[in-house]
């Protein structure tokens, strides 16, 4: 299969017909990933793809692995996330079947099939609620804003 890397999606004439499974190496940094208060930390993220094509329709397993810094929810440090997102989606050339809301229709525009959308909202699905840096982050100081795992102030702590 062919995939490109800057816009996340394969070449549908790529696919062969029946079970197609592909591992991808791909640059992090040339995906337009868009995600908000999350940076790529690892260079490559890998790419599992398992395609099966029928003739009507495309059904597209992954999971994609990769690091992410995400801030500590207390003192903001950046902390190392490793995720694995996974994707399950069905498409279809056949308009009857697109009256099932799961599946969705195959875009002819330019021959490729996109799963950039669907990867990103599982990676945003997979990114822990409150990242913290270590068990026993103690914040930063809600009156002078100092971090407390570095430095005391005269606030004192609540317990
Ligand atoms: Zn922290
Ligand atoms: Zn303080």
């Amino acid at each position: 299969m062919r995939l490109f890397e800057e816009t996340l999606s394969i070449a549908i004439n790529s696919i062969p017909r029946g079970n197609t499974f592909e591992e991808f190496f791909i640059e992090m940094k040339s995906v337009p990933w868009a995600i908000q208060g999350v940076t790529f930390c690892s260079e490559e993220g890998v790419l599992d793809l398992d395609v099966t094509r029928t003739e009507y329709e495309l059904i597209v397993k992954g999971s994609l692995e990769a690091d992410f810094f995400v801030e500590c929810a207390k003192c903001l440090k950046p902390v190392v996330c490793s995720i694995t997102a996974e994707i399950r989606r069905m498409y279809s050339w056949n308009p009857d079947m697109l009256s099932d809301s799961e599946v969705e229709p195959v875009s002819h525009n330019d021959g490729t099939l996109c799963i950039l959308d669907p990867v990103r909202e599982a990676i945003i699905l997979s990114l822990p609620a409150m990242p913290l840096c270590t068990e026993k982050c103690r914040g930063l100081c809600p009156s002078c804003g100092i971090n407390r795992n570095l430095e005391e102030c005269e606030h004192g702590f609540e317990v």
